[in-house]
């Protein structure tokens, strides 16, 4: 499997809030990324910038890119600059390089030993990393890390 680092936390988020994960109108994997993940922590996952295997099914997925538009921000920014830039960072945070591969359960240690300043990261412009931060903890905790 190959994943976005960002992609992959925020399945962590979303599982610890308790959110389901269903069938999205993109067409994106996330739901089946997350079921593959959570039911086998052991699933080697390569590590990358740009568009993953959540992204391949995706409508915005066009010639590689996405082509979607975080229309909230102030001018509308493209996805897949914003998504490039986060996930580098990430990667550097983490101490990780691009094209690593390392199985789920690892990367939920790593996370779990960079939980200082981790969700202020991850958060949108404007958006409580507070609130991030308790769900993604509940996340690890949820999947034994
Ligand atoms: S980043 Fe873009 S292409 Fe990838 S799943 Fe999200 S909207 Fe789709």
């Amino acid at each position: 499997m190959r994943a976005r680092p960002h992609h992959l936390i925020d399945i962590i988020t979303q599982y610890g809030a308790g959110q389901p994960f269903q069938p999205s109108a993109y067409g994106h994997a996330v739901h089946t990324v997350a079921a593959e993940v959570i039911a086998n922590p052991d699933v080697e996952v390569e590590f990358g910038i740009g568009a993953d295997d959540i992204c391949a099914p995706c409508i915005h997925l066009v010639d590689g890119r996405c082509d979607d538009v975080i229309a909230f921000f102030d001018p509308p920014s493209s996805k897949h600059d914003y998504n490039d830039a986060l996930d580098e960072k990430l990667l550097a945070f983490l101490g990780m390089a691009e094209g690593e591969v390392m199985t789920f359960r690892r990367y939920l240690a790593v996370l779990r030993s960079h939980m200082d300043g981790l969700p202020d990261l991850c958060a949108w412009p404007g958006q409580d990393a507070d609130e991030r931060r308790k769900n993604l903890e509940a996340g690890l905790s949820k999947l034994g890390a």
